[in-house]
Order: C-alpha cells, then structure tokens, then sequence
C-alpha cells in the first residue's frame, strides 16, 4: 500500500509527487556536489592542493594531459592521479604556478629555488648556523661559481655534509652543447620531469656576456620563422628554472675570470606571458648575480596589454616597479601591414599593429625610456625599401625613444623565408637611419654553425631521440630478410 503510494507519487502524479521527485532530485545533485569536491582534492608529497576540477587540477600542475603526465618520465614514481580526472588541455597562454613539478622527482630541496632569507633561517634553524655563514653560502653559490657543496672549502667539513644531505644544486641537466667557431654556447637542458629547454651564451669582442634564455618550454605563439612555435607550448617555467639557466653561464664564466654582464629573454617562450615568474627571475638576476636590470632585456611578440602593464610599474617606485621600470623592452615586429604580419604571426590577430603601437607610446610617455624593435629581415618579404619607409613612418611617432635591431632571419626547417642579402640589409638600414631618422642597427646572427637559432637545438636533440627509441623498438632482421 505504502509501496503503491510511493511509486504513485514517484510517478508524478499530484502535487505531492512533484515534490518528491524535487526533493529527491535536489538530495541527489548535493550527493553528487560532495563525491566531486572530496574525488578532486589530491594529495601529493609535500604538498596538498585542493582542486576544484581535474582541469584546474593539470592546469594547476602545468601538466597537459593525463597521458603526458604518467609519460612524461617513464619509470619515476607520480601521485597517483585524481580519479575520474579527464585529459585536458592547459590553455596555451595560460599563467600557471607549476613549482610543484620541478620539485616532484627529487627528495631534495634546489637550494637554488631559496631566498636569501630562507636560505639564512634554514642555515641558523636546522644546521644551527652561525648568521654569517648564510653569507658565505650565498656568495659561494652566485659569486664563486660552486658547482658542488665540496668546493665551499671555507665552510667546515659538517656544514658542507649537511648541505649536501639537504640540498641539490639546481635542477637543471646539461642534455646536450654545442659551441660555436665564434665562442656562442647553446645548451639544451632537462628539466626535472623531461622537459627540454634552450639557452644560449653569447661572447661579444666588447667584453660583454650576454646570456639569451627561455621563459616557457615551448612557446603558444606559434611564429611560422621560429622552431620553437613550430613545436608548441608544454608548460611555464619557475623562477629558479628561468634563473638557474642564467646561473650556470654565470658559474662557468665565474671560473674563466669573467662575469655574466647581460641577460635577454629571447630563448623559447613569451616571457610575458610568463611574468609572476620571470619578473622573479629578473629580481634574482640583479640581486645575486648583480646584473643592472639596465642589462636585462624581455622581449615580446606584442601583448599589448601587457606592455601597457610594464608602463604602470613606475607608479610602484617602492616596489617592484623599481627595477621594472628599469629594463629594456624589446618588442618583435617584422611586419609593417596586419595581413603579413599575421601571416608570420599569429598573434597580430589578438593584437594588430594599430593597437601595439599606442601601447608602445604609452610605454615611452609613461617611463620615458627607450623601446627596441625586432626586425627579422626575410628576403623578398620584408626588406624592400618601400616596407623600410614604412617601418620609418610607423615608428616616427617613437623617434628618439626607439630604436631597431635588424637581423637576418636564420633558415629554420619548416619555413621557406631566407635571409636577405647584404645590399638589402645596407639599404633598408640606411633608410631608417638617414631618410626617418630612426637609429637602426644591424645584430649578427651569432652560432650559425651549431643551429643557434631559437629551438633548433632541441628540434634536433628530439629528432635524435626519437630516432634512437625507434631503432631500440625495432626488431633486427633475420639475415634472410636482409638478403632477400
Ligand atoms: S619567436 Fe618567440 S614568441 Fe614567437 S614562437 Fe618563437 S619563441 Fe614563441
């Protein structure tokens, strides 16, 4: 009888079977909401990140999919993953705070990746340290070049051991080097989940050291001339993992008698649409390697919104805005018109040329300092003297606060564009200078001979790679198949 009234009810009919299907309706979401919220809160060694979906979840890590991530070493042992969770996509342009991966595979801790302050507390804390002590970690570290805890020798033996017992200097693996005929090192670095990154040393007859490195493995940005967009983002970079590439030519040079003086952000990446991270990596840059933030140049493809943001970091004197206000800025243009420039890169289509160049003024009006313009010079497309004149009238608004750095494009494997010949680079140099006034200067491409150009290297290290796992995977022939 009960039954009979319930499955009446259930069934819909009358008022009174309305709302028990609504109440039962609402008590089966509420269920639903609970399993969500505990299946997405994932624990993982040293740290507990509460998530509020799978997606946020990779998103939170920098892990693109749930395939990448259990492949992404083979053999190393990940938290498990959050059940149910999906394959996603982090989105490309996407600020991620992924610490978490660089920290994963090892037990301990990159003392590169602590503060001063941290590596002080820890010093007085756990080693029972004397204060001065941190100083004299500090200064073997980023002045003295240590590449192990044994070279400290003016630490006692029991601090070197402790060290040793906590810390890992750095995470980053040399995976492979080339060096150039004119003194250009490229390296391509593993990092701690498998990620491979560029960086690039570069020697100049005026003494000046100027190490290129990467802000991202990978890049979104997808300009057609550059490896790298050809390959695709994988994930953000940490502060110590974009410093720590600086550090290294820092360390190797420390040891010739020499001194890191420059750092540009023109390896893999946007660095702006990395900037938590490698505004951090400027801060550690100039605090302890000491180089002037003068020295330091972020290049961009043209986030406009994002130049305009750098502009407002003099309204923070105090702050940050110090020593942002203080670096140079180089903004890639190549391209007069919107239709070839987005030809070459995509990014045009966000932000055209009309709207980066009023966020270049107002960079300028606002610091008052200097913008540099990247010009890729590509034969038959952007070299001609009528796209000189008008790069000269497009700039003329800037003139006195800007300047362009003109290079030939390097011959990347995927894109047509050759360099322009000596006499297209004479003329289109002399234009902007004697006809618009706009100082423009021709860089030479440095490490022709060792695939200098941005993901070259490591478009040429997977491609070995991947050659030799299929090798590995493929069976050898029986002499009868050879013969036959
Ligand atoms: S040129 Fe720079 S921004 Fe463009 S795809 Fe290459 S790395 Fe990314």
């Amino acid at each position: 009888m009960i039954s009979a009234h319930f499955h009446r009810k259930l069934a819909g009919r009358g008022r009174a079977g309305g709302r028990l299907r609504r109440t039962l309706g609402r008590t089966f979401a509420l269920l639903v909401m609970l399993i969500g919220a505990l299946g997405s809160t994932v624990v993982r060694p040293r740290t507990v990140t509460a998530c509020r979906s799978s997606s946020a979840f990779f998103a939170s890590t920098g892990v693109l999919s749930i395939r990448r991530w259990q492949s992404a070493v083979p053999g190393r042992a990940y938290p498990p993953l959050p059940k149910k969770a999906k394959a996603v996509a982090v989105p490309a342009a996407a600020e991620t705070d992924n610490t978490v991966v660089s920290r994963l595979p090892s037990a301990l801790t990159d003392i590169y990746a602590l503060s001063e302050q941290e590596l002080c507390g820890f010093l007085q804390n756990t080693l029972h340290q004397p204060k001065y002590r941190a100083k004299q970690v500090h200064a073997w570290l980023y002045q003295r070049g240590a590449a192990s805890f044994e070279e400290m020798s003016d630490l006692p033996k029991s601090l070197r051991l402790g060290l040793a017992e906590h810390f890992k200097l750095g995470c980053l693996e040399v995976a492979f080097e080339q060096v150039s005929k004119d003194g250009t090192v490229k390296r391509a670095y593993r990092l701690a989940d498998g990620q491979l990154i560029e960086a690039v040393l570069m020697p100049y007859e005026d003494g000046r050291r100027t190490a290129c490195i990467s802000s991202q493995a990978g890049c979104a940005m997808g300009c057609v001339f550059c490896q790298t967009g050809q390959m695709g983002f994988a994930r953000q970079l940490t502060e110590s993992e974009i410093f720590e590439q600086a550090l290294l030519f820092s360390r190797d040079l420390t040891k010739g008698g020499e001194r890191l003086s420059n750092v540009v952000f023109m390896g893999e990446g946007e660095p702006l649409n990395n900037r938590r991270q490698v505004f951090g990596a400027v801060r550690r840059l100039n605090a302890d390697l000491g180089i002037g933030a003068r020295h330091i140049t972020v290049s961009t493809v043209g986030l406009a919104p994002r130049i305009r943001d750098l502009a407002d970091a003099v309204d923070d004197p105090e702050g940050e805005g110090a020593l942002l206000s203080q670096i140079k800025v180089a903004v890639s243009l190549h391209a007069t018109r919107d239709a070839e420039r987005t030809a070459i890169m995509p990014v045009n289509r966000r932000f055209p040329i009309s709207e980066l160049m009023a966020a270049c003024q107002y960079y300028v009006q606002r610091t008052n300092r200097r913008l540099s313009f990247e010009w890729a010079l590509i034969s038959g497309q952007n070299d001609s003297p009528q796209v000189a004149n008008e790069l000269g009238r497009l700039l003329s608004p800037l003139k006195g606060k800007c300047h362009v750095n003109v290079i030939n494009v390097n011959p990347t494997t995927g894109f047509e564009g050759q360099p322009g010949s000596k006499a297209a680079m004479d003329r289109f140099l002399n234009i902007l200078n004697e006809d618009w006034g706009i100082p423009a200067t021709m860089r030479v491409r440095r490490g022709l001979d060792i695939n200098a150009g941005c993901g070259q290297l490591k478009n040429e290290l997977l491609t070995r790679e991947l050659s030799a796992k299929v090798l590995a995977a493929t069976p050898p022939r029986s002499p009868e198949a050879s013969s036959a």
